[in-house]
């Protein structure tokens, strides 16, 4: 058999998962700083979950959904994004009132595959359920605004548009159709088909969109509560020092978007897939999933581009702070019992498996990337040990209940 993953999934494996251990938990911490409380769901829904939360009409739904169906029947759906299962499980829990939920897992698409671009990805995200406040629409762009800020991803523009409500958008979309009638001849097939379903699509089309300069927008066509709820969320974001730049043509290819749209761009990473991560309003979901009206806004990053889009391989990770040598054989047993005090004192040490010669086991230690080693020889008689820092070659003789601190500082 070849060792291969499938078409369009990638291992990801050391050092490249260094970079995203260091992703992770710098967004889990965020996301727990923002007040939000971690949410686990399935990797299946049934596929009713995404045909109705995310739109029949939408390219996710009719191309790139993994379906299949269980042994009992039932038609399930690998989750090609978060937002429908989260509020899914929202109104199933019977909460009521806001709730903060963030997640993080791989999601599923099948996409014609290219860097950038999988049929297995991973996305963190957060949902802010059950408010309909402009606050809120804030708070969720500036999140993932200060994640990429911490992840050292500069060169990052927030795009950001408003596409109005059910009270405003039915008149635009009217007003959409009818110029885009008038287009037809220029028009591809696929657009021609979204007319009449989507024709908000239309604008989103790589092929149509640039020729279709002088189509109405949606902001123009906001009623007074999305003027004022856009208005507001722009206030917010200008005083917490969030830029960002109005893009009239941002529209989301889900049809339970909302008023509020954003996205990410990766302004610095010249290449095609440099949108790393969006989101926006949904006030419409959870009645498009048969529950009560439920407003929310949310937003999700995608690791594997960004950590694309930011260069970040993980190379400049160093994984261990010390590696232990131990000189002889007698005394694997104190070093073992050492090893186990500085994991216990938060250091990332480890030791060879099988005792062999000093030089091998730093020849072990370089194999590791270790920052530093330190020698159980006999120094320990004295409860002291070498220590060596293996990019500075300095070495030293310390006394054991010193060598926590030391490898720490190493870091
Ligand atoms: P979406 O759920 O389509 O709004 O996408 C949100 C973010 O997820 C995008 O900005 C990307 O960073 C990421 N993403 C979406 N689709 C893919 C994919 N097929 N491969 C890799 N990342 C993706």
């Amino acid at each position: 058999m070849n060792f291969n993953p499938p078409k369009g999934t990638d291992d990801i494996f050391p050092p490249a998962s260094r970079a995203w251990r260091r992703a992770l938990s710098i967004w889990e911490r965020l996301a727990e700083r923002y007040g939000y409380d971690l949410v686990i769901g399935p990797i299946f829904e049934s596929t009713e979950v995404f045909a109705r939360g995310v739109g029949e009409s939408t390219e996710v739904v009719q191309k790139q959904m993994y379906t299949f169906e269980d042994k009992g029947g039932r038609s399930l759906t690998l989750r090609p994004e978060g937002t429908a299962s989260v509020v899914r499980a929202y109104l199933g829990s019977g909460s009521q009132g806001v709730a903060k939920l963030a997640y993080a897992g791989p999601m599923f698409r099948y996409e014609r595959p290219q860097a950038g671009r999988r049929r297995q990805f991973f996305q963190t995200g957060v949902e802010y359920v059950a408010t309909a406040s402009p606050d809120a629409d804030a708070e969720v762009v500036e999140l993932g605004y200060r994640f990429l800020e911490e992840l050292g991803l500069d060169q990052v523009t927030v795009a950001l548009n408003s596409i109005g409500d059910s009270v405003c958008r039915p008149a635009y979309l009217e007003v959409l159709r009818a110029y885009l009638d008038g287009q037809r001849d220029v028009l591809c097939d696929e657009s021609l088909r979204n007319l009449e379903t989507n024709p908000l699509r239309v604008l989103d089309c790589k092929v149509c969109a640039p020729i279709l300069s002088d189509a109405p927008n949606a902001v123009d066509f906001l009623c007074d509560d999305c003027t004022a709820h856009f208005d507001s969320v722009r206030a917010r974001l200008d005083s917490v020092g969030i830029p960002y730049r109005l893009e009239p043509r941002l529209v989301r290819g889900l049809d339970y978007y909302t008023r509020t749209a954003f996205e990410y761009i990766a302004t610095g990473f010249d290449a095609a897939q440099n949108a790393v991560g969006g989101g926006g309003r949904y006030d419409g979901l959870a009645e498009a999933l048969g529950g009560p009206a439920v407003p929310g806004v949310g937003l999700a990053m995608g690791i594997d581009r960004i950590l694309l889009a930011a260069g970040d391989d993980g190379t400049d990770v160093v994984p261990l702070d010390l590696f232990i040598i131990v000189a002889a054989p007698e005394r694997r047993e104190v070093a073992a019992r050492f090893l186990s005090e500085l994991r216990l004192a938060g250091v990332r040490a480890d030791m060879a498996p099988e005792q062999r010669s000093v030089k091998a086991q730093f020849r072990a230690a370089d194999r590791r990337q270790a920052a530093g080693v330190a020698i159980v020889g006999v120094e320990w008689e004295d409860d002291r040990v070498v220590v060596r820092n293996l990019s500075k070659s300095t070495q030293d003789v310390i006394k054991r209940e010193e060598v926590a601190a030391w490898a720490k500082g190493n870091r």
